[in-house]
């Protein structure tokens, strides 16, 4: 049996929440049938960061690669979310439990996935990641980190620093997660931002699967054997 897709990106919508200096949000309808046109067509009017997106290193970095240079395999596969407790921000020490493996994708669910997203209001205090969980992350190699709220880095804290260390190390970002519907653990995931040529960042569908039953099944009891051991 096949788990269903789990939808963790945010919808797109006139007036909704986005980074206080970005562009407002606006989905316009430019012709329309009821007013005598032939189609609808909307006119999209939007940050590269609305949303659920993705940064690429060109976000931080003059000379970094543009978001149509990701790696599809950076955010198509195996992922994992990992729970975070602390209430204002990742700090190495809640990580190191979590063993981070080099190559990994990992989606951190924290306390933004139900409080961040339940109205437009621009949330200040998210919980982000520490420039210090940053240069953890660089040094375990991960290669795709995703947090459920408009930035890695804090409003007021290590805004800048954590991008910097992340990008500067080449690990693709994926931002404005929703993550709430979603419980701990490994899925299948696809993430696909906008092609949009030289791009410092672009929206993204972002979607999770579990990963087949038969096979979280036969992991789980190598797991039990090797405890057991
Ligand atoms: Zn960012």
């Amino acid at each position: 049996m096949t788990a269903a897709w789990i939808d963790i990106s945010v919808p797109i919508y006139t007036g909704m929440v986005h980074w206080p200096d970005n562009p407002a949000v606006r989905v316009e309808r430019i012709q329309d049938l009821s007013r005598g046109d032939a189609a609808n067509v909307s006119k999209l009017e939007l940050g590269a960061h609305t949303g659920t997106h993705m940064d690429a290193p060109r976000h931080f970095l003059a000379d970094g690669a543009g978001l149509d240079e990701l790696p599809l395999d950076a955010t198509i596969g195996p992922a994992r979310v990992i729970p975070i407790a602390h209430s204002q921000a990742i700090f190495p020490e809640e990580l190191e439990a979590h063993r981070l493996r080099a190559g990994e994708r990992v989606l951190f669910r924290t306390k933004n996935s139900e409080r961040c997203w339940k109205n437009n209001q621009f949330v200040e205090d998210f919980v982000y990641i520490s420039a210090a969980a940053a240069q953890y992350i660089v040094q375990r190699k991960v290669r795709t980190v995703g947090i459920d709220y408009l930035s890695v880095g804090g409003y007021v804290h290590d805004g800048v620093e954590t991008h910097r260390i992340l990008l500067g190390e080449g690990v693709w970002l994926i931002e404005g997660l929703n993550l709430a519907a979603v419980k701990p653990g490994t899925y299948e995931l696809i993430c696909l931002p906008l092609r949009v040529v030289g791009a410092d960042g672009a929206p993204a569908r972002a979607i999770l699967r579990q990963r087949s039953l038969g096979k979280q099944a036969r992991q789980d009891k190598t797991r039990r054997k090797g405890e057991e051991t």
